[in-house]
């Protein structure tokens, strides 16, 4: 077009000449913009997610699960396979670099990712990361064991059950007991501050259900000697029992 323009130049006006020409560069200009958008667009277009292709189309799945399964023996060893279920793909430790490794993935010549499209190469990878999160998802749940100080170990899973079961629910009373009777043994030993000649002086210990038992007992025993109570606090202060 445009060389059919410049020869004839001599035979048209200027102003057709320059027409020409500007109708001949915004059809360029059209031209890439509509290539430039369709390119991604095409693309987008026949992209499927797992689920669709799971659902519509089993070729196209199996063959995203064989890409997968190449990946896997190429990346973990020739013992580890997408197929089974039974134990982990990968060992265990081993499983943030083989998620590097997939993070990173490029198909080259040679590997098993390089003759596939990029969607299923795409899902391939995500077939396998999913595969290793639910491992790992299910140690730390499920397979990791976790111990209680009552003696019990389970899953941890098992957890919020075991709180609630009738052993640990004992298991912490007699704790909390043996507490009580440790700082009761305590205060009893501090209660009194001294004796004189009719009196006894008891500290006033910070309010616990220990020290409360403890206060009583030593006042009921000053009463029943025929003692008077005088309450002492922490900084010497004296209070009459009334
Ligand atoms: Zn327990």
């Amino acid at each position: 077009m445009m060389a059919i323009l410049e020869d004839n130049q001599s035979k048209m006006s200027e102003g057709e000449y320059l027409r020409g020409m500007n109708a001949l560069g915004s059809l360029h200009k059209q031209k890439r913009t509509v290539l430039a958008s369709r390119r991604p667009g095409d693309m987008l277009r026949c992209w499927m997610t797992l689920d669709e292709i799971e659902e519509e189309d089993e070729d196209l799945y199996e063959e995203i699960i064989e890409v997968a399964d190449d990946i896997v023996v190429e990346l973990c060893g020739d013992e580890s396979t997408i197929y089974n279920n039974d134990h982990n793909l990968v060992h265990r430790g081993e499983e943030h670099e083989i998620f590097q490794l997939l993070v990173n993935y490029k198909p080259e010549e040679g590997n098993a990712g390089y003759e596939t499209s990029p969607m299923v190469l795409h899902h391939a990878i995500q077939v396998i990361m999913s595969r290793l999160f639910d491992d790992t998802f299910h140690e730390l749940e499920v397979v990791r064991p976790v111990s209680c100080q009552c003696g019990w170990r389970g899953a941890q899973g098992n957890w919020d059950r075991h709180i609630s079961n009738a052993r640990h629910q004992r298991w912490v009373n007699k704790q909390r007991q043996e507490n009580f009777e440790g700082a009761l043994a305590k205060a009893r030993e501090i209660i009194i501050a001294r004796r004189e000649q009719g009196l006894v002086y008891i500290n006033e210990l910070h309010a616990t259900p220990a020290t409360k038992v403890a206060t009583e007992e030593a006042v009921a025993a000053a009463e029943a000697a025929g003692d008077r109570v005088v309450f002492m606090n922490a900084d010497g202060r004296l209070s009459w029992f009334a």
